[in-house]
């Protein structure tokens, strides 16, 4: 239920930045809008698509029809957006409509997280998203070329490669779930054979208890001691991956610490570990036919990373992964997150992001005055006096960075000042 909210918050940016917004936020008119009567084949998002040019603006439609259903009993109100019945009556509003119901809140979703997930936010640049989704299906996945695939439901990405022996599967995000293998037997009757863990962060492998047992499970060193420390230790408040809508998966069943190249049929992934970024064990999966490199939480096409430098163990390392990355050959760059693949040109941009709130960051710890604070504050409480200074030196590393990169990246405004105070840290102290 937690991922269909994620999934559904994230549909319903797409749909705000797609509308033209209306001054007016008001209820559906009739004289837009038209019925419509549920016809064999129907799907919520190919209405959309027919009505709006845009099939992630659905909701729209769920919205009119349950205000309409409301009132008048010939209407049936849409409890589940992904089934919908042939002969049951709709409500389309007209653009103008569905634009001034996203201003006024979409509560006939009756889910109140939604709208408070709503804060006023820049709008995100169109370059962020990838391509919609067909809500019934829940997930999309495309051939990036000479079978590999990369998946998608929105929020989280992966590959996996069809050898001819065999399908070799990176990561398993339990917010993809069942549609993993969807996917996977959608374009192959292969078997999954072998998989392969990019680090040990349960909500990217947390579903691989889905996969075969007798498949090769692999990774990085790091990766499989730390697994072995979450997935053994009688401690733990809860098992790993449960609090990430997954499970307990497979320890690895191979392990290795530099490289590690994987040939089955006609299919080569090169592994590679070069240090600590995001976590210990964090590897670079390379595809070199298909010119494709996956590295997961570190590149966000798109977006702004994740807050906190998307949660970093190790900061220079993190810095460092651009260039690592770029030093690979390719031309695809799968990322872990977020609707899209990106390109060269992706990591390019975010090493420029990191660079200028690097540079911000230095900036404000010589221009904010920690003495006039601390006038201000007193020295009574420390922990207050440091909270206050910390707060204006990643104030003012934000006011410097966020100006410049608003108009380039999704969620710069949402997480800039987040980066600069853990960048401020890692400043001070690495
Ligand atoms: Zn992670």
């Amino acid at each position: 239920m937690m991922y269909r909210r994620v999934f559904l918050v994230a549909v319903l940016a797409l749909i705000v930045s797609a509308l033209p917004l209306s001054a007016m936020a008001a209820p559906p008119q009739q004289d837009g809008g038209e019925d419509y009567v549920v016809q064999s084949g129907d799907t919520l998002a190919e209405l959309a698509d027919r009505f709006y040019g845009d099939a992630q603006a659905y909701p729209a439609i769920v919205e009119a029809t349950n205000q309409m259903a409301a009132t008048d009993d010939s209407y049936t109100a849409i409890t589940d957006a992904g089934s919908i019945e042939v002969g049951q009556k709709l409500y389309i509003p007209s653009a103008e409509e569905a634009a001034a119901m996203s201003e006024s809140g979409m509560s006939g979703m009756s889910d109140t997280s939604m709208e408070a997930a709503m804060p006023d936010v820049a709008p995100v640049p169109e370059t962020a998203y990838g391509p919609p989704i067909d809500p019934e299906k829940g997930y999309f996945v495309e051939e990036i070329g000479d079978g590999l695939y990369w998946l998608t439901e929105g929020v989280y990405t992966l590959i996996f490669l069809t050898t001819g022996e065999g399908v070799i599967v990176v990561d398993a995000p339990p917010s993809i779930g069942e549609n993993i293998l969807n996917a996977i037997a959608e374009v192959t009757d292969e078997p999954i054979t072998h998989v392969i863990y990019s680090h040990s962060h349960a909500d990217h492998i947390g579903a691989a208890g889905l996969y075969p047992e007798d498949a090769a499970y692999i990774a990085q060193a790091e990766t499989a001691a730390q697994l072995d420390r979450s997935l053994n230790d009688p401690d733990r408040l809860m098992p790993f991956g449960v609090a990430s809508g997954g499970a307990p998966v497979a320890p690895p069943t191979v392990t290795f610490d530099d490289k590690y190249t994987l040939e089955v049929g006609d299919q080569v992934l090169e592994l590679e570990y070069r240090g600590v970024n995001h976590e210990p064990g964090n590897i670079y999966v390379y595809a070199p036919k298909q010119k494709t490199l996956m590295l997961v939480d570190i590149v966000f096409p798109g977006w702004s990373p994740f807050k906190d430098l998307a949660l970093a163990e190790e900061i220079p390392g993190y810095i460092q992964a651009h260039d690592e990355a770029l030093s690979f050959d390719f031309d695809t760059f799968i990322g872990g997150h977020l609707g899209r693949p990106g390109t060269r040109e992706d990591v390019e941009t975010q090493k420029e992001y990191m660079l200028d709130i690097q540079a911000n960051g230095a900036q404000a710890i010589q221009t904010v005055d920690f003495f006039a604070i601390a006038q201000d504050v007193g020295f009574a409480n420390p922990w207050l006096l440091f909270d206050t200074y910390f707060d204006a030196l990643a104030q003012e590393c934000s006011d410097l960075t966020e100006p410049e990169w608003v108009d380039r990246l999704g969620g710069v405004d949402v997480f800039t000042i987040d980066h600069c105070l853990k960048m401020i840290e890692s400043l001070r102290l690495d």
